[in-house]
């Protein structure tokens, strides 16, 4: 049966007050159906306390948008993986093309976070997309292969169930301009081949997400894609009524 993880990441938006209001909407509008769909909310780090207390009582999971590889120490400004699991975080977004852009991150970096993350027994979601540049060079499918080999690299078999991918490619970004679907599932099937080569058929079974200007009014014809396995949004995930509509899309496509 086909899996799906719909996530949100609220980026550096949202106070302690709005952060809290928009996560009891969220379990609330949740609360009374049977949830198919895995649900992720990814709320700025100083938001992470007040968030963890609403959605403890919901089928609403929480994570956080970066983390630091070291346990504790030295590291001024820094924030760990044992601070995220205090506030039971389940799951750390890494790689995200706005660190990779703004923040320095790396394929290499990536790499040292995520087994750091996974050896934690946290969920890391991987995010890997190409340039706008990249993509009309033809270059699309080198990069993706680059950021998975570099990124994934020395990580055992047995870690593929803790591991997202998240393709957003960066020109679909908050601005408005989805991927369509023909460019979507070609790269997540590329992106799973690339999966198989490191982890066999576990391969199958690792949740891949679309992310880039998904809304209500695209998220279907992107998320019944055979190699789409949820959504990691952005703009989208920062108004209850359109987050909850995308889960709404999901998990009814996995009632069918
Ligand atoms: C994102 O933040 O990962 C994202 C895909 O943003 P948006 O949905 O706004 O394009």
């Amino acid at each position: 049966m086909k899996k799906m993880l719909i996530a949100g990441n609220w980026k550096m938006n949202t106070n302690a007050y709005e952060a809290s209001e928009l996560a009891k909407a969220i379990v609330t509008g949740t609360m009374n159906e049977k949830m198919n769909t895995k649900i992720l909310i990814c709320p700025p780090f100083i938001n992470i306390p007040a968030v963890s207390e609403i959605v403890s009582t919901g089928q609403v999971m929480l994570g956080a948008q970066n983390c630091f590889s070291q346990p504790s120490g030295a590291y001024t400004g820094e924030i760990s993986i044992p601070m995220l699991q205090y506030y039971k975080c389940d799951y750390i977004i890494i790689g995200h093309s706005e660190r990779r852009q703004y923040f320095h991150e790396t394929n290499e970096t990536v790499n040292i976070k995520l087994k750091a993350i996974i050896n934690s027994n946290l969920n890391a979601i991987v995010c890997i997309g190409e340039s706008l540049e990249e993509r009309q060079n033809g270059q699309t499918f080198a990069v993706l292969e680059k950021q998975i080999k570099e990124g994934l690299m020395n990580v055992d078999s047995s870690f593929a169930s803790q591991i997202v991918i998240a393709y957003e490619p960066i020109w679909a970004i908050g601005t408005g301009m989805s991927a369509n679907t023909e460019q979507v599932q070609e790269a997540h099937s590329f992106i799973r081949e690339q999966l198989k080569v490191l982890f066999g058929d576990k391969a199958n079974d690792m949740i891949i997400q679309y992310g880039g200007s998904v809304k209500p009014e695209n998220a279907l014809s992107i998320l019944e894609l055979p190699d789409v396995n949820g959504a990691l949004i952005g703009g989208a995930s920062l108004k209850a009524d359109s987050f909850l509509s995308i889960i709404k899309i999901a998990n009814e496509l996995l009632s069918d």
